[in-house]
């Protein structure tokens, strides 16, 4: 989506933040936002600093979640709070104060409806009743919005609680607030927009899954778009197989570092002859690895860097569970996306 686009729809509580920024006391303080904010910052920076009476800088490396909370460079930077915009918390300490404001998408009530009456009529066609509905954290005021008009339908609407998320949270890495409703319901509805966290969904638990998207107003199964991400996953694993030598990649990220996990898979890949290679950086571009000498990566930070930005790279990028499959540790019995809480 043009982030001109996403910025008339998205909304957040700047009073809420500078308030609690005032009872903090801080003088320096650092801004971390996502992507679709950036258009925005400049006057975000000017009314915080106006409004609150304190001093702001911000960072503008890609933030993509709560994983990648400038914590430690915000104190070694001299700020002593950081506001960080659009994702709930996922560190269980920060090094510094933080504050979390939550950015979602504006809800709207007749697009509720609208959604509602199709999503009751898709349910309804399937004889299902009992359904679990999940969001990001962006589209949580819709979860809200639809699980109300669900249950005026007759339906019975279930929202999981999950482990370091809110109520009804997916993340990429984390869909335990889903799993928890596993064996309840007929049917996961994913309130929000793209395919990823659907595709997670599928492989988390073995139930349809549908998306329910509020900005465009459709409801649709997930169906065959699965099977496809599997074999291309399938033709990836099949790929790094020929790989002699791995370069197992660390993100440095705060919610991403697993430096045991890449440590014990290079102890594994050095068992099958391989040669295997630990490598670090806050993220993973083509560029940062070209013309190193390896034939494949594997990605152990954030699931969607190898599942989305395969493409990008000349050489094939798995995930832990698929490199066990790939370098003949483990059978793909059950395909499974990789979470990291
Ligand atoms: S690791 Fe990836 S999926 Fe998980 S919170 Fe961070 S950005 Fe989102």
């Amino acid at each position: 989506m043009p982030l001109a686009k996403i910025l008339f729809m998205i909304e957040f509580d700047l009073k809420k933040a500078v308030q609690e920024i005032k009872e903090k006391k801080a003088k320096n303080v650092a801004l971390q936002v996502p992507e679709g904010m950036k258009p925005q910052l400049i006057d975000l920076i000017e009314k915080i600093e106006k409004k609150a009476g304190v001093n702001v800088f911000a960072f503008v490396d890609p933030c993509f979640g709560a994983c990648g909370i400038k914590d430690v460079a915000t104190k070694e930077l001299g700020a002593s709070l950081l506001v960080h915009f659009g994702h709930s918390k996922f560190v269980e300490k920060e090094a510094i104060e933080t504050i979390y404001v939550p950015v979602e998408y504006k809800p709207n009530k007749k697009s509720s409806l609208i959604l509602a009456e199709k999503l009751a009529g898709q349910m309804k066609k399937n004889k299902f009743k009992k359904i679990a509905l999940c969001s990001t954290i962006q589209f949580a005021k819709h979860l809200k919005m639809l699980k109300t008009e669900m249950k005026k339908k007759g339906f019975k609407i279930f929202v999981g609680r999950g482990k370091n998320v809110e109520t009804g949270q997916v993340l990429g890495c984390n869909y335990s607030s889903v799993k928890a409703m596993e064996g309840k319901v007929n049917a996961i509805v994913f309130v929000g927009d793209g395919l990823f966290h659907p595709l997670g969904l599928s492989f988390a638990v073995n139930l349809p899954v549908f998306i329910a998207e509020p900005i465009e107003g459709t409801v649709k199964e997930l169906g065959l778009q699965r099977d496809l991400f599997l074999r291309k996953r399938i033709a990836m694993i099949e790929k790094a197989k020929q790989a002699k030598s791995i370069g197992i990649w660390v993100c440095t990220k705060k919610g991403q570092q697993r430096m045991a996990l890449a440590k014990l898979l290079e102890k594994k890949f050095r068992r099958k002859g391989k040669k295997a290679y630990i490598f670090t950086s806050n993220l993973l571009v083509p560029d940062y690895i070209a013309g190193i000498n390896i034939e494949a990566i594997v990605s152990t930070a954030c699931p969607r860097i190898a599942l989305d930005d395969s493409s990008l790279f000349k050489v094939p990028i798995v995930n832990p569970e698929e490199a066990l499959v790939a370098f003949g540790e483990k059978k793909i019995e059950v395909y499974s996306f990789d979470e990291l809480c």
